[in-house]
């Protein structure tokens, strides 16, 4: 060592006590200021030292009493630091060697005594001296303190597990011992803490504050140690994930290019097919987005797969494919279409212009504009035939779908991509089977859509069919949005009862009442028959079918306002005519035309017969017309009046509205129970019994009220009803008769089925003139406005006069069938009796 600094003038010494030791100090002390650490009590340490400041005071020390004060810096990086550079609170320590190493540095080991306040620090010949206070006063500890220290040892004893950087002789002595303060010097010189927390555990004024202190810093280290397990163990858990992962999928691998499955250039097929497709650049670029997302990804994970079907659909859905078919130049006009629904359908001149309109401005504006086309009509009539024709007649693709049982809105729009398994709506379905971004579209079955909790897909089609918004149609899987204004959409319905009323008001309605017996024939002739022949395989001008074989097909074997039977019939009749001709080819005899009365033979024996119901007057019967989904339809309605107490029993699925009709009719035969000659309390002495059969059709209306009450009167007065009149209207509890619709459907079932009279409402005579020439020849309309008129020509009061004898309250077929005025359509004479 060098020369030593002038000797330290003490005036006094300052005692220190340290459990039971007593330690009398100068009170001026040489200075060993500490960097980045705190000394405390009882704490041997060893310690390298090297600045000229500390050499100085370790050597004046070693060749005097051997006392030094420890204290630290506030700054650890002040290389040669003054007065105002160390904390005011200090470790009195006794240096017990120091050695000089062989790389020039010293080595000291000291040992802490106590804790003094210092009142000043002074540099003196290049070494601090500070001089001392009064030392930190100890205190017994009391029974608060024992606790606080056994809080405080079990956060140190799980302090030190977390670290295990704390050797274990430490946390035995530290359990062990018995003195409070030693034990928390202890502690505190081994918490890996920042020197100022350290300091001021240093500096706490009694042992409590140290106690607390020290158990406070324990506390929030424990969470930091928590807090950084549990972020350790994360990373560490998805380390291994990964490495499971990438693992496996290396083995999978290996495996699959040993089998020859080797599916590596997968995604870049699906890279290039994003490439080369032709998107516009919103689909472009997301199309990217998830491609980059799925590089990420490992290519077995269910998101991939998600992802995968997902840039699949946007890879097949068209974007800006315009037509798929061939078509000759300009064929977008008028006059071809025209010619095409010719070449299709017989018939149906109102619907054609209606169409040809609708095409006119897609020929003139490029898109469609205004409300869409909805074809109201039975089945069968031709409605999906005519869209098919639309669009071989634009060239475009042809596209059905059936909303029928459609409840949920996700159904049309499509689920969001977070459901497993999900994908676009109907509509985008529709446009990737179409493969262009023109189809023709038929929406069928609309006023089927249900509506229930799961939203209400009637909204989502508004938005599909309203050409101001169906440009950006927004569907929840693709979340793109779709250009869908140069669909041609076409609608279809069996009612009009059934479409929502805020999609009616968006649609342009065409009705296609059902086919007249001459429109079937002429249907059959022109394009059914051709068609199964061609089906089957067989010559068309081969077969040869007498004159009344396809009439007796359609009167006998079909019962329909469209022609789908009567296809179906001529189907299975070409099907046999095929198999007599390769019987034939077989040696057995062939029979060239078809007769009526082979009919039984090839199609099984008839199962309607038109003229049966109207072979009879009889009483409490009467004939009803309705219009239902599949078209007008004949009902008949029967009443049956027994003794009883006034009972009235419904029967043959009727819907309320029907029932009320009911109803009313028997208010009104009670309230004209004197003119009708009825007993005055006939409602309480009879049961009567209102049954309308069919009862799996479900039938509803109130246009059904008047035939109702005529054979309700008819059987209570015993008075028969002319079979041959059929009626329909409403009726009101004084016997007025109100308006109905569906009057071409029902006069085409009237006429179907034989009859010659049709009562109407007075008010629905104005369209008698619009109803088909061969319907007004046919069938004799009575407009009435009352209940008494519909009696006087339903009734037929001779027939009762013959039957009134009869005991089964049956009428046998009246003398005087004929009605009051009018020409009579002839009964189609029936058939021969071959059945
Ligand atoms: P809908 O869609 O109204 O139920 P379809 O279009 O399926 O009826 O018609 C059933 C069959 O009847 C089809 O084969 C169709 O070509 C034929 N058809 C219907 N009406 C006509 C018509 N006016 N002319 C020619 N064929 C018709």
């Amino acid at each position: 060592m060098r020369s030593p600094p002038s000797p330290l003038c003490a005036t006094h010494s300052v005692i220190i006590k340290r459990g039971s030791d007593t330690f009398e100090i100068p009170d001026r002390l040489p200075v060993l200021p500490l960097r980045d650490v705190v000394a405390f009590p009882y704490v041997v340490m060893p310690l390298l030292i090297g600045r000229q400041a500390s050499l100085n005071a370790a050597q004046v020390a070693w060749e005097s009493h051997r006392f030094v004060l420890l204290i630290a810096q506030r700054d650890a990086s002040t290389l040669e630091p003054k007065s105002r550079d160390v904390y005011r609170v200090g470790v009195v320590a006794h240096l017990q060697s120091v050695t000089q190493l062989p790389n020039g540095s010293t080595r000291i080991l000291l040992e802490g005594l106590g804790a003094v306040s210092v009142s000043r620090v002074a540099s003196h010949k290049g070494a601090l001296v500070a001089t001392l206070v009064e030392p930190r006063e100890i205190v017994a500890p009391d029974a608060a303190d024992e606790a606080t220290a056994r809080q405080m040892l079990q956060r140190f004893e799980e302090y030190a597990s977390l670290t295990r950087r704390i050797p274990v002789e430490v946390v035995q002595f530290a359990t062990g011992s018995d003195d409070l303060y030693r034990t928390s010097f202890l502690l505190a010189a081994h918490l890996n803490v920042r020197t100022p927390v350290r300091q001021r555990l240093l500096e706490s004024p009694t042992l409590k504050d140290l106690l607390t202190g020290l158990n406070k810093v324990l506390a929030g280290e424990l969470e930091m140690l928590a807090l950084e397990k549990s972020i350790d163990d994360e990373v560490r858990g998805s380390i291994h994930r990964n490495q499971r992962e990438f693992y496996l999928q290396e083995q999978l691998r290996v495996i699959n290019r040993e089998l020859g499955n080797d599916d590596g250039d997968d995604l870049s097929e699906v890279a290039t097919a994003v490439e080369t497709a032709d998107l516009p650049e919103d689909v472009r670029t997301r199309a990217d987005k998830e491609l980059r997302k799925l590089r990420r990804m490992s290519p077995m994970s269910p998101e991939a797969t998600v992802i995968r079907n997902y840039l699949d659909w946007i890879l097949t859905l068209p974007w800006v494919t315009e037509k798929t078919l061939e078509v000759a130049p300009g064929t977008m006009d008028v006059a071809h279409t025209r010619d095409v629904l010719n070449a299709d359908h017989h018939g149906l001149r109102d619907v054609k212009e209606r169409i040809l309109d609708h095409v006119a401005v897609l020929a003139n504006v490029g898109k469609m504009d205004g409300p869409m086309l909805c074809l109201v009509g039975p089945p069968g009539v031709g409605k999906t035939s005519l869209g098919r024709s639309i669009a071989r007649a634009l060239g475009r693709k042809f596209v059905r779908m059936s909303l029928g049982g459609v409840h949920d809105e996700a159904e049309i729009r499509g689920h969001r991509r977070t459901y497993i398994g999900s994908m676009p709506g109907r509509i985008l379905q529709g446009m990737r089977r179409a493969g262009s971004v023109n189809p023709v579209m038929l929406l069928d079955e609309i006023d089927k859509l249900g509506r229930d909790h799961r939203g209400d897909p009637g909204s989502a089609l508004l938005e599909v069919l309203d050409p101001e918004q169906n440009k950006t149609f927004n569907d929840h899987y693709l979340e793109l949005d779709y250009d869908l204004s140069q669909v041609f959409f076409i609608t279809t319905a069996n009612t009009l009862g059934g479409i929502p009323d805020a999609l009616r008001d968006r649609l342009e309605i065409v009705r296609l009442p059902g086919y007249l017996e001459t429109e079937k024939l002429a249907i059959a002739r022109e394009f059914l028959l051709p068609r199964q022949c061609e089906r089957a395989g067989i010559a068309m001008d081969s077969v040869k079918l007498d004159p009344d074989v396809l009439p007796k097909i359609i009167r006998y074997y079909t019962r329909e306002a469209g022609v789908r039977d009567l296809e179906r019939q001529l189907a299975r009749l070409t099907r046999k005519i095929a198999r007599r001709r390769a019987e034939a080819a077989e040696g057995a005899e062939p029979s060239d035309t078809i007769l009526s009365t082979d009919l039984t033979a090839m199609l099984g024996v008839a199962p309607f017969d038109p003229d049966e119901d109207v072979r009879q007057d009889q009483v409490g019967v009467s004939t009803g017309l309705a219009y239902t989904s599949v078209g007008g339809e004949v009902l008949d309605i029967e009443v049956s009046v027994v003794p009883g107490r006034g009972r009235l029993q419904l029967t043959g699925a009727l819907g309320d509205v029907m029932k009320e009709s009911a109803g009313a009719a028997l208010t009104y035969a009670r309230s004209r129970a004197d003119q009708l000659g009825l007993q005055r309390d006939f409602h309480k002495t009879r049961d009567i019994h209102i049954h309308i059969p069919d009862g799996a059709t479900p039938k509803d209306g109130p246009s059904a009220g008047i035939a109702i009450a005529t054979a309700l009167i008819s059987a209570l007065t015993n008075v028969p009803v002319r079979a041959s009149v059929a009626m329909t209207g409403e009726i009101t509890l004084r016997g007025r008769v109100l308006p109905i619709g569906g009057l071409k459907e029902k006069a085409v079932a009237a006429l179907r089925t034989a009859r010659t009279d049709v009562i109407v409402p007075e008010r629905n005579a104005r369209e008698l003139d619009e109803l088909p020439i061969e319907v007004k020849n046919g069938i004799r309309f009575h407009p009435v406005s009352s209940m008494d008129q519909v009696l006087e020509l339903a009734l037929n009061r001779t027939g009762a006069r013959s039957t009134s004898k009869r005991r089964d309250g049956r009428a046998a077929r009246s003398a005087d069938a004929t009605p009051p005025t009018g020409k009579v359509l002839p009964v189609p004479t029936p058939p021969p009796s071959t059945h």
